[in-house]
């Protein structure tokens, strides 16, 4: 397995396998990418571009995809995914991002939900495609995907929503479309605590089955703006971090806003002595590996 730490400052943290940074997040603001770390990208989740065209923002039955649309699990603006413009400028965007970086892991890079987009233009795509309307949608999301992939010359890894059955319906994300692209799919499993970690080790289990490629999963640490008493205890992450290591998946990040939340993540995972011992008992060999992780965080922290 593999660790990464995936952050929003452009410094490395210490003890990890690599590291993945947040030079464009889903409020459009953009960071300078740094050549010995991976870029993520929100692609069409953008609150700048819906702000500067209100026209872009993808349209649906249930009202538009604007933050605040309690329809839908939106947490931001996001931008119509057949925008001819904003999908252009992302397309320079992302190549330049992966000249300048190990590679890009994209989120967001698909429509933002069920029903999404009835804007004009997509109305008008659809009826001209002969295709049913589920089938349209994946087609577009492929065929960007294929596009992105021809520039994008390093990693190139399709992070999805932990949605494993109706991604399609959702977002027009089919897993084996991406699969011919991407050389990896980062899971994104977020949550403020981890209290029921059955849950998350039943869908990373299900999206080793499915995803053709390696499978990574993301896990909530500290976020901007968070306070200690918002985010997942040290015994929830190491807890639901072997649970879904013996569930077969490649690799695991741990979000923060920067290498100073997770040192005092990795302090706090170090002190959990008895927990640590106990958790020993969990699986072979994968659970090992994080648990040697740990291990490997005492000299770092102590
Ligand atoms: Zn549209």
């Amino acid at each position: 397995m593999k660790f990464g730490a995936y952050v929003y400052e452009q410094e490395k943290a210490s003890g990890f396998d690599f590291h993945l940074l947040r030079v464009k997040i889903e409020t459009g603001a953009r960071i300078p990418p740094v050549q010995d770390m991976y870029s993520n990208i929100a692609v069409f989740a953008d609150n700048a571009a819906a702000r500067s065209h209100p026209d872009w923002i993808s349209q649906s039955p249930l009202g538009p995809a604007r933050m605040g649309n309690s329809n839908f699990n939106i947490y931001w603006s996001v931008v119509c995914a057949t925008q001819p413009e904003h999908r252009a400028e992302q397309l320079d965007y992302i190549e330049d991002v992966d000249r300048h970086s190990l590679g890009v892991w994209l989120n967001s890079q698909y429509f933002a939900d069920h029903g999404h987009c009835t804007c004009p233009r997509c109305k008008e795509l659809w009826r001209k495609s002969g295709l049913g309307w589920l089938e349209w949608r994946r087609k577009e999301v492929t065929d960007y995907t294929d596009q992105v992939r021809e520039r994008v010359k390093k990693e190139l890894v399709m992070c999805i929503q932990p949605d494993p059955v109706t991604a399609c319906e959702r977002y027009g994300v089919d897993f084996d479309d991406l699969a011919k692209y991407a050389d990896a799919f980062n899971v994104v499993m977020f949550s403020k605590n981890y209290a029921t970690p059955w849950y998350w080790e039943m869908l990373a289990r299900g999206f080793k089955k499915l995803l053709k490629k390696p499978v990574y999963i993301s896990l909530y640490v500290y976020g901007p703006g968070d306070t200690a008493k918002d985010v997942p205890s040290a015994s929830e992450l190491l807890t639901v971090s072997v649970r879904c290591a013996r569930a077969g998946i490649d690799g695991i990040l741990y979000l923060a806003s920067g290498p100073s939340q997770i040192r005092d993540f990795q302090k706090a995972a170090v002190d959990k002595v008895e927990l640590r011992e106990r958790l020993k008992s969990y699986g072979d060999q994968p659970v090992h590996e994080v648990l040697g992780l740990v291990k490997s965080w005492e000299k770092i922290v102590g």
